[in-house]
């Protein structure tokens, strides 16, 4: 990518779990209930959850799955027992498979950029939950090794796929082999992205188009693909992973805020243009979440170190882990009578935190999207 004249490294690697949340932060996998305290009371009504959707009853598992509260174990000290090694990040700690509920057995999850950040913890989680999965984006070392990783934490198929979102032809080819591999598509994460901090006034044309190219036309070319190979006749879930920026005009995001709006809009016309295929199109917006790239280039770290987290309602950023049990959510049947909605993941932080121009600028010039 252009931007700043610099590539868009886009891989997260091996950089340690962010631990630096106040809290201990909810979001392990989702593990049995046990069955002390007071989440034995919810214990009892897992069960109920897990049958519902093993018979594909929506409205039942729907119902089962009010009653279930969020995983209350600490991302920390999941990644402290975590495998480590290159490529895709690090897989969180081990679910007892039999335990497990499985919400996506037997489907199989096409993620574009599901090799590091993000879309690898997505990857992972929906692995866990009986799914196969393609993970997809440019670098093929990458996506080789951290499909390694994934296989080897989950015992899941995972193939690992070259493509460049910006080109549909690759797309088209990486599809055919997904399908010629397991079959079946059943879900479609739109994660590949780029981005960096640059005051509008120093952007590029080409850095502002790069962006929009990846994000929003590599969505839609993704999308029409999948939907024109397998979707249009059997039926499929997108989640298109967007951002917060453009809901107040973040400061030193235009390029980034402008693709994520478009992507936005982009999933109520297609809700609403395939739902008839029975396609469901949601978009997940995060907010800042932790041990990611986008973390590192848009000031996660200088925000903790400011204390600029406290002004989040939930006061801490978020982790990948709670991102991706959230697509969990909107790719499951859990989510079955949900479409063309927008899934804001971001502890509140869109509502109060600060907007703050000039010190982002003084982040910036500081070199905020140096390699490192
Ligand atoms: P990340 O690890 O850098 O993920 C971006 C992925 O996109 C990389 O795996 C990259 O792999 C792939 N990619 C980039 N350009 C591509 C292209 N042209 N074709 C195919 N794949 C491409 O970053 P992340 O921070 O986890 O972000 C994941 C998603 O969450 C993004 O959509 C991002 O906008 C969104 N998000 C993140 C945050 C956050 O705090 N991290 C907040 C809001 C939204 P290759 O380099 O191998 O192609």
């Amino acid at each position: 990518m252009a931007g700043n004249g610099r590539e868009w490294p886009g891989m997260a690697g091996n950089r340690r779990e962010m631990a630096g949340n106040r809290r201990e932060s909810p979001g392990a996998p989702l593990r049995p209930r046990c069955c002390s305290s007071r989440r034995g009371r919810w214990g009892a009504l897992w069960p109920p959850l897990a049958h519902a959707v093993a018979k594909g009853d929506a409205a039942a598992a729907a119902q089962a799955q009010c009653a279930v509260p969020p995983p209350v174990h600490g991302e920390a000290a999941m990644a402290r027992r975590a495998a480590s090694g290159r490529g895709g990040g690090r897989v969180s700690a081990g679910v007892p498979a039999p335990a497990q509920p499985r919400l996506l057995a037997g489907q199989v999850a096409f993620i574009t950029g599901g090799g590091s950040g993000i879309g690898f913890r997505i990857a992972e989680i929906f692995m866990r939950h009986g799914c196969r999965t393609v993970i997809a984006s440019r670098n093929l070392e990458r996506v080789s090794e951290a499909s390694k990783k994934l296989v080897a934490a989950t015992g899941q198929q995972c193939l690992p796929l070259s493509l460049d979102v910006r080109q549909p032809q690759t797309i088209v080819a990486a599809v055919d082999e997904a399908l010629k591999e397991f079959k079946r598509i059943d879900i479609l994460i739109n994660g590949a992205a780029g981005n960096f901090l640059c005051p509008a006034s120093a952007l590029s044309f080409n850095a502002f188009k790069t962006v929009i190219d990846i994000d929003t036309i590599g969505t839609f070319n993704t999308s029409k693909v999948l939907f024109e190979k397998y979707f249009r006749d059997h039926g499929g879930v997108i989640v298109n992973i967007t951002a917060t920026l453009s809901y107040r005009g973040q400061a030193l995001q235009v390029h980034a805020g402008a693709a994520k709006a478009a992507i936005d809009a982009m999933t109520r016309h297609l809700a609403v243009e395939w739902g008839p295929n029975n396609i469901r199109v949601n978009s997940l917006a995060p907010g800042p979440i932790t041990g990611t790239e986008g973390f590192r280039r848009l000031g996660g770290k200088f925000a903790e170190k400011s204390s600029l987290f406290d002004t989040i309602p939930l006061q801490r950023a978020g982790n990948k882990t709670e991102i991706a049990h959230s697509s969990l959510y909107l790719a499951s049947p859990l989510s079955s009578y949900v479409t063309g909605t927008t899934l804001v993941v971001d502890g509140g932080s869109w509502l109060t935190s600060a907007n703050s121009f000039s010190a982002l600028l003084d982040f910036w010039s500081a070199g905020a999207n140096q390699p490192q």
